[in-house]
């Protein structure tokens, strides 16, 4: 039996892993099909704080990991199939075989969100992607036009970082202002190869008939206008869609999905606790991940002495 499970291994994730291996509960972490979770996509984390530098997502991960073992946590690769939350200990079906635990932390964080545009799904793998930093380098794309959709921190990131390879990136955006944090938006508007063009969506990906992405539909949404651009690549970055279908129906979720926390980071379920961005539809940071991840570790480590007294 163990005495605390986590399942994701994010900046939340790990974070709460180090506390409560410090707290010597000896924690499990479920690490799900991607190990340290969404960060390990990014290229350079600036704004994660001892990293003047800056640091690579997937190194910050990796330290975090080697940390929290350092003091005892416990890393399987499993995926979690389902959850019983019922009655304590809990029990968790990975891969096939039971988990029992007295406590939870679900840090299951977010994925990305798809425009649900006919070609986009069909296309996946042949042109359409969700990571730049996975697929950017691909020879498919180099010296290609390519086209980044949002208006965040992500797609500006992403659009920066295809610089190095498109010969020109198209940055389509629904409005005509980007989201993005200042600097993000100044340094990306301020790169010649980054065309933005505003008001704008993405309507269709062409070509399923080819199996390749060779252009985008898209529709001024100001004056109706319909065109084609031509590209090789269409990076969507349009933000995330928390991880949460597991726990429908067994704990309150709000209704886009976000996991409800009631005191601190409690859930309406005794005993199951909850960090990151799989309940933060606000700041959705890897320090505030891991911030909730610490506060998660802490909760579930009081709650386990007042059920030892
Ligand atoms: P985000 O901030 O939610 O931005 C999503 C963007 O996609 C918005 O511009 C939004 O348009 C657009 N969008 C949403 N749904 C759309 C749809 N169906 N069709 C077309 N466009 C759509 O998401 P994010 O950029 O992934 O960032 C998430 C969080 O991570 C943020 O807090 C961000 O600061 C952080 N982040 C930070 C860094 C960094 O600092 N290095 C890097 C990446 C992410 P509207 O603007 O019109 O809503």
């Amino acid at each position: 039996m163990e005495k605390v499970v986590i399942i994701g291994s994010g900046p939340a994730g790990w974070t709460a892993a180090l506390y409560t291996a410090r707290a010597q509960l000896a924690p499990l972490v479920l690490t799900g099909k991607q190990p340290g979770g969404l960060l390990t996509t990014t290229s350079i984390v600036e704004n994660f704080p001892g990293f003047p530098e800056g640091v690579d997502g997937f190194e910050l991960m990796t330290r975090m990991q080697k940390q929290a073992e350092r003091f005892g946590a416990k890393t399987s690769f499993g995926l979690v199939e389902s959850v019983d939350f019922t009655k304590r200990p809990f029990t968790l079906i990975v891969d096939g075989e039971p988990v029992q635990t007295e406590t939870v932390i679900i840090a299951t964080g977010a994925g990305h969100k798809h425009l649900g545009v006919p070609g986009e799904h069909e296309l996946e793998t042949k042109g359409t992607t969700y990571c730049a930093t996975c697929d950017g380098a691909l020879p498919v794309f180099r010296n290609q036009p390519l086209v980044v959709v949002g208006g965040g921190d992500s797609a500006c990131e992403e659009a920066q970082y295809l610089t190095r390879f498109g010969s020109i990136v198209y940055l389509v955006h629904r409005r005509d202002s980007l989201r993005a944090s200042k600097i993000m938006a100044e340094r990306t508007l301020a790169n010649p190869k980054i065309n933005p063009i505003w008001d704008s969506a993405v309507t269709e990906v062409l070509d399923v008939k080819q199996d390749k992405v060779i252009a985008v539909k898209l529709k001024n949404l100001k004056n109706g206008a319909e065109s084609i651009l031509a590209c090789a690549g269409v990076f969507i970055a349009i933000g995330h869609v928390p991880n949460t279908e597991l726990f429908k129906g067994k704990i309150n979720l709000d209704e886009n999905g976000f996991i409800v926390p009631q005191q601190g980071t409690m859930t309406n379920v005794t005993g199951v606790f909850v960090a990151g961005d799989c309940a933060d539809h606000v700041y959705r940071q890897a320090i505030t991940a891991a911030g909730a991840g610490c506060a998660a570790a802490i909760d579930a480590e009081r709650f386990l002495a007042t059920q030892r007294q």
